[in-house]
């Protein structure tokens, strides 16, 4: 997987950096945000027992967790435009095929992208990003920890910077020149 950073990259890149005026007056930026990693929250209940990559690269990352987090988050801000509502579910898919362009370590790899329909898991044939490192299954929440601030990781944010900061400024400059 990318790490977070990348997550929020693609997501601004997909639904544009919301504009200053909203941040503090309008529930759409932690909304975005919020789509942007909430697939790797399966790293919680794995917390729960100390082993947090137990169910880490589960059903969250599929098309079906996608449109069942967009309908909850459509019923509840019920003021939400319909692009908005778009943008929820693209930003939330976006992450899980992200996470397949990652290199990935550990087997199963990929994502099960078409769960509950197929267990099989999904990864790109190509390798964009390097992989986020988060400890192995079976490693305790310390090892886990020591191993997300690593150098390693450094270095997979580099490369996601030097990879996504480009395409934000490009989709961000299309916004501004498009009349709206
Ligand atoms: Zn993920």
């Amino acid at each position: 997987m990318p790490s977070p950073v990348g997550h929020v990259l693609f997501a601004f890149a997909i639904s544009g950096v919301p504009k200053s005026r909203e941040v503090f007056t309008r529930w759409w930026p932690v909304l975005a945000l919020f789509a942007a990693i909430a697939p790797d929250l399966d790293f919680l209940p794995g917390m729960l027992i100390g082993d947090p990559n137990r169910f880490h690269h589960g059903p969250t990352h599929s098309i079906t967790a996608a449109g069942v987090f967009t309908i909850v988050l459509a019923l509840i801000f019920r003021s939400l435009s319909k692009v908005q509502v778009f943008f929820i579910f693209a930003i939330y898919l976006g992450h899980v095929l992200v996470d397949t362009l990652a290199a990935d370590l550990g087997a199963p790899y990929g994502v099960p992208l078409l769960w509950p329909f197929d267990d099989q898991y999904y990864i790109a044939p190509v390798t964009l990003f390097s992989n986020f490192s988060h400890g192995a299954q079976g490693e305790g929440v310390a090892g886990v920890i020591r191993d997300i601030f690593s150098m390693h990781n450094l270095w997979t944010v580099a490369i996601e910077l030097a990879l996504l900061g480009p395409l934000l400024w490009l989709t961000e400059r299309y916004r501004r020149r498009k009349p709206s």
